[in-house]
């Protein structure tokens, strides 16, 4: 059987590489994007290739149109087909509505919600000629609840929401599954960032009392990459130690 092919977004470093390596340890053939960072992206493909995985590295911001179809271009020219697609990419741009730019509200909804779609819309034309395949969009326990300082964050991550569900329901019936994750906390370079009397804060609304990790948000989409989840789509899946419930 030929080998399935995984396109992650953003998996240079954080989230994105641990589902890269997970997806590689499983027999898939990974393409790691990245935006800035070439020499993570190159190391976390060379882990990647000695799991067995036909790894490439491609360069591309998921928020610009053309380098998106670019990106989806490069691995429909070397592997013909894209059976996964990850859409991880995200970033933040912190601050209090009255003070926040509208530079920074736009750059946030560009990469995380713009870039969600035009990934979804350039691969989701290969995956209905193949008559299969699995998107799964990172979303934010963010998205759902809202939090002070991260309107535009909250927003990026509510519209991931709304287009999973009707990424979900027009796809369906070329037998592509669509299912967002939405984790909580997890330790990386994004939320690294926070001081530590804000982790604190964050910790006392954990009912499971610790953060999460990398592996936590990988282990479910190797669960919903499988056909274990066959019948699951248009589902957003918080992996949050019970912060929402
Ligand atoms: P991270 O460590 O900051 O990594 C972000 C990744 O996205 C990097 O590989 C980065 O690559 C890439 N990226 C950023 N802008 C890009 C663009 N325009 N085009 C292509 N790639 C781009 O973040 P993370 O914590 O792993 O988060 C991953 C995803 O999970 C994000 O969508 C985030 O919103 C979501 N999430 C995270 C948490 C958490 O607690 N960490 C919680 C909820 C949701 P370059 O640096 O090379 O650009």
């Amino acid at each position: 059987m030929a080998r399935k092919v995984a396109l992650i977004t953003g998996s240079s470093r954080g989230i994105g590489k641990a589902i890269a390596l997970r997806l590689a340890s499983e027999s898939y053939d990974v393409i790691i994007n990245y935006n800035r960072d070439e020499a993570e992206a190159l190391s976390v493909a060379n882990t990647c290739k000695e799991f067995g995985s036909d790894s490439i590295v491609v360069k591309g911001n998921v928020a610009n149109p053309s380098e998106a179809k670019a990106i989806v271009d490069t691995v429909m020219e070397k592997y013909g087909r894209i059976d996964i697609l990850v859409n991880n990419s995200g970033i933040t741009r912190d601050g209090l509505i009255l003070r926040m730019s509208e530079e920074d509200f736009d750059s946030v909804i560009d990469v995380n919600l713009k870039g969600t779609f035009y990934m979804s819309k350039y691969v989701s034309r290969f995956m209905m000629k193949q008559r299969e395949g699995v998107i799964i969009n990172m979303a934010s326990v963010i998205g759902e609840i809202g939090n002070i300082g991260q309107a535009n964050y909250a927003a990026s991550k509510a519209g991931v929401i709304g287009l999973t569900k009707s990424c979900a329901k027009e796809f369906a019936s070329r037998g592509i599954r669509v299912n967002a994750i939405a984790p909580g906390f997890i330790a990386t370079d994004m939320t690294d960032a926070l001081n530590e009397s804000v982790k604190d804060k964050i910790l006392e609304n954990i009912p499971l009392n610790a953060f999460g990790t990398v592996e936590d948000i990988a282990n479910l989409v190797n669960f919903l990459v499988s056909d274990q989840s066959r019948y699951i789509t248009g589902q957003i899946i918080n992996v949050d130690g019970g912060m929402v419930m």
